[in-house]
């Protein structure tokens, strides 16, 4: 129940107007969120490194309507891939395809990928589209095999839902295909036609896509998206089982999630990645981390009460 309203909350107007207002929001959206600036999510990726951890940098936005606005996300995205070069980080990025247009036009937002990823093969900065809600999985699809297959670009990975039913499809055929997926349960409001609504059924299918995935052959790479103690335990028996080699996988967390584990899981020779979002557009990702655990709700609730 609290799942679906903070997810519902997640996309309504009104909340985001009333609660952007307040800092006491912004400051309990920080603890999954590098800062409002470039300069804070370098800032954080260095600090992660020294950590033995990489990072994923998201400039947070989505559902963007103006054209103008998609240009400056693109000049963003342009300079943080120059400036992760210039800095000499390891990290990559990550994107929504409704930041760069997709409510507008497809062909906006392909257009605006294609700038992006040029830039980012000009620094060696991989790029992974990030998934939406199931409106747009059949475009991002086509849109991702458009850049490798017709653009050539060698620098780009898609996400898969575990939740939704269609996903076991969908990575036969990237396995078959040799894509660079990452993993991830799923974070949006979806309806039982079309996602699994039980956890435990959840579960069993990021298990069952993970395990075909990490079996196939090479250059097949998975990223392991999830902060699940059995989702983990469950990666490192396919390991075992399939004599998967390091290089076809990496774990992947969220920034501020679980912060501990991702140091140890680091120190124990996986490699680890960390989804650094930043900007200013905190709301909806901020409610869809809220949505993931309820007991999130409480830091919100003391911020409320403390200020
Ligand atoms: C790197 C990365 C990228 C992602 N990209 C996408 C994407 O493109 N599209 C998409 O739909 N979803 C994306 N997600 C979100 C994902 O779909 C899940 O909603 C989220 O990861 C929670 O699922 P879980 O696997 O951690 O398992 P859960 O069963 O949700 O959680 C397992 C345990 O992890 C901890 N935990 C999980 N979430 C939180 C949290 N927010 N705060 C504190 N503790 C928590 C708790 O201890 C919880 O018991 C991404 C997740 C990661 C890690």
């Amino acid at each position: 129940m609290i799942r679906r309203l903070l997810l519902y909350l997640s996309s309504a107007d009104w909340t985001k107007r009333a609660l952007t207002r307040f800092s006491f929001a912004r400051r309990t959206a920080l603890r999954f969120v590098a800062g409002e600036t470039m300069d804070d999510a370098i800032q954080a990726t260095r600090a992660l490194e020294q950590h033995g951890l990489l990072a994923t940098l998201d400039y947070l936005g989505e559902s963007v309507l103006e054209e103008a606005d998609t240009r400056a996300v693109v000049a963003t995205y342009q300079a943080l891939v120059e400036r992760i070069q210039r800095e000499g980080l390891k990290a990559s990025v990550s994107l929504k395809l409704t930041h760069l247009g997709l409510d507008i036009s497809e062909d906006l937002c392909k257009d605006n990928l294609r700038a992006i990823l040029k830039a980012a093969q000009a620094c060696n900065v991989h790029v992974t589209i990030d998934m939406e809600s199931s409106a747009y999985t059949e475009k991002t699809l086509r849109i991702f095999r458009a850049m490798r297959d017709t653009f050539k670009f060698d620098n780009v990975g898609i996400v898969i839902q575990a939740y939704l039913r269609r996903s076991e499809q969908d990575m036969r055929e990237l396995a078959a295909e040799g894509a660079h997926v990452r993993l991830c349960k799923g974070a949006y409001l979806e309806p039982p036609e079309v996602a699994f609504p039980k956890k435990d059924d959840v579960d069993a299918s990021f298990v069952r896509l993970m395990r075909a995935f990490l079996n196939a052959p090479p250059p097949a790479y998975l990223c392991i998206a999830t902060h699940d103690e059995n989702m983990i335990a469950a990666a490192e028996a396919a390991f075992r089982d399939f004599e998967v080699p390091p290089e076809r996988y990496e774990f992947q967390m969220l920034y501020g999630v679980r912060p501990a584990r991702q140091r140890e899981l680091a120190q124990s020779g996986y490699k680890v990645r960390i989804y650094v979002p930043f900007g200013e557009a905190w709301y909806p990702y901020f409610m869809r981390r809220l949505a993931e655990r309820p007991a999130n709700l409480w830091f919100f609730v003391r911020a409320l009460v403390g200020r």
